[in-house]
């Protein structure tokens, strides 16, 4: 089981690690639950809420690409495929398959016919894990699936399968997953600089931000996986290393379903620049993204501005023209920095590929940069690998367990015999099948609160299926400081009503408040 508090600075200054890890996105959270289930002694530090960066602002697919095939990055997508499977295996209820419509259009850059061959070498290269086989469909057909498409050019087209998922709660699931394998996690604790002993790292010191303390941690190695602030963490090493990223921003926006219509998910390329985009369905709505554009802002305070929403709905127009999306319809939005690897600088931002890279500093540290969400496994036990290396210590035996060890809530494959325990409690439908949707198997300890105390079955907003219990689970199981760390990354109330969950804010604050008493009584 999960330990249900995040280490306090007190911890990580008395005790020394094998590995510090710089940042808890996916990256940082796969490196942490790869090192300690090969049994090194692991610290995790996390300058805000887990997840809180870019990995609770992607697309949320668990993909392949089909769109690098294009590029002929054939080996990533591969990867990405295998580790596609794996990740369904691992934590079924997160990692769900989604189907996806992909238009042919005459005016299309890449014809129907090159098309349908990269789509039969996707599912080829997907083998075994495949999800399903892709279906090329003609005019027709594809307008009896996707009934509201642009229907002017419109030669065909295909249906093909990949993988969505709930991009902060994997996160959380795999920091929580570290956890439990013996890694000490620690979520609003900083790094602000780096310990030396002679020319070489050998910790850093933290700072906790939400009570302003400071402590010092000493390890054997330093991880810097800090994604979009990873060449910020390397110049606390060395002012004057060289960049080693290129940071793209993506945003994506959120609408009302039934406003746009679309069935599936659908693939297409935006007329504005050719870029290839996606549609995406969730619950009852649906998300638009993503735009692509080199951005060297400040990773704290990237958010998708005007320009970036009128894009992705004239975007979105252009392919479902009934729609006649606006401003007014969009219900939240999004975005986040692609930690790239800085390549060629006259590359598009499309067209650098996903893959990864280990640097080592000037004076020791280890720094990941580049990849995937998808890929976090692969990231992780590369530079695990990595680790093990420097550190002088052979540690291939767990590692095996990073591919069968499922993640927290994936213990269950079939989730749906637990809803009639939900059901007999009062709970709605709705209300179940959202739980089994991102507790998997853990859904029953949410029945237990429940159980225990009656008003924690409430709703926690009219316009929302969650319940009071949540709250509860998610400060004592899953870390949660701060409101928004509830609204926003366990609960995604902030995205899924139209007051961003504030009619919840003040039932969380005291639910929290309570979960904290409870602890220190
Ligand atoms: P982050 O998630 O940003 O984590 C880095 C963490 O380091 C942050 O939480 C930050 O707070 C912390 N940190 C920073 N400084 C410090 C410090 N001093 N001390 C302690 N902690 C610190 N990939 C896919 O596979 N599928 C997709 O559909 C997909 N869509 C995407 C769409 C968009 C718009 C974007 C931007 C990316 C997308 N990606 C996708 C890529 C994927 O989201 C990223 O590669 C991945 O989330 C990066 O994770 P990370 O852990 O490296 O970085």
């Amino acid at each position: 089981m999960t330990p249900s508090v995040r280490a306090t600075l007190a911890d990580l200054g008395t005790e020394h690690s094998d590995l510090l890890v710089i940042g808890g996105g996916i990256t940082g959270a796969g490196i942490a639950r790869d090192a300690a289930l090969r049994g090194f002694r692991v610290a995790l530090a996390e300058a805000r809420d887990f997840g809180s960066g870019t990995s609770s602002r992607s697309s949320r697919l668990i993909h392949g690409g089909l769109r690098y095939l294009e590029h002929g990055h054939v080996h990533l997508v591969l990867e990405a495929l295998r580790e596609r499977a794996v990740l369904r295996r691992l934590a079924p209820h997160l990692v769900q398959p989604l189907s996806f419509v992909l238009p042919f259009f005459q005016s299309d850059r890449v014809p129907g016919w090159k098309a349908r061959l990269g789509l039969t070498l996707y599912d080829f290269l997907a083998g075994w894990g495949n999800v399903r086989r892709h279906q090329t469909l003609g005019k027709r057909a594809l307008l009896e699936l996707e009934p509201l498409l642009r229907e002017p050019g419109l030669t065909g087209g295909a249906v093909y399968y990949d993988a969505q998922c709930d991009d902060a709660r994997l996160t959380l699931a795999v920091v929580r997953a570290a956890a439990e394998a013996g890694a000490r996690v620690a979520n609003y604790t900083r790094v602000t600089s780096l310990l030396f002993e002679g020319d070489r790292v050998v910790g850093a010191r933290l700072r906790d931000e939400l009570s302003g303390t400071e402590a010092e941690h000493r390890c054997r190695l330093v991880v810097n996986a800090s994604g979009p602030w990873g060449d910020v963490i390397r110049r606390l090493e060395d002012p004057a290393a060289a960049p080693l990223l290129r940071l793209t921003k993506g945003s994506h926006l959120m609408v009302p379903q039934a406003r746009i219509g679309n069935r599936h998910a659908i693939i297409f390329t935006s007329p504005l620049d050719r870029r290839v985009m996606f549609i995406l369905p969730w619950e009852q709505w649906t998300y638009i993204g993503t735009t692509d554009t080199d951005d060297a802002g400040d990773p704290d305070a990237v958010s998708a501005d005007q320009s970036d929403l009128i894009y992705l709905l004239r975007s979105a127009n252009s392919i479902y023209p009934g729609a006649r999306l606006t401003e007014d319809d969009v219900v939240a939005s999004w975005a986040g920095l692609r930690p790239l690897l800085a390549a060629d600088p006259h590359s598009s931002p499309a067209q650098i590929p996903r893959e990864h890279r280990i640097v080592k500093g000037s004076r020791g540290m280890l720094t990941i940069a580049g990849g995937k969400l998808t890929t976090f496994r692969v990231m992780a036990r590369d530079l695990v690998d990595r680790a093990a290396r420097e550190l002088g210590a052979h540690r291939a035996d767990g590692r095996a367990l990073s591919r069968s060890r499922p993640l927290p809530g994936g213990e269950a494959a079939v989730t749906e015999t637990f809803r009639p325990q939900g059901l007999e409690l009062g709970l709605s439908d709705s209300t179940v099948s959202h739980l089994l949707k991102r507790y998997g198997g853990e859904t029953p300890a949410l029945f237990a609160l429940c159980r225990q105390r009656a008003e924690l079955r409430r709703p926690l907003h009219p316009d929302h299926p969650s319940i009071a219990a949540q709250v509860i689970f998610a400060r004592q199981r899953e870390f949660a400081c701060t409101e928004d760390d509830v609204l926003v990354r366990r609960i995604h109330l902030s995205t899924e009503t139209r007051d961003h969950g504030a009619a919840a804010r003040e039932t969380v604050s005291t639910l929290l408040a309570e979960a904290l008493d409870a602890r220190s009584g």
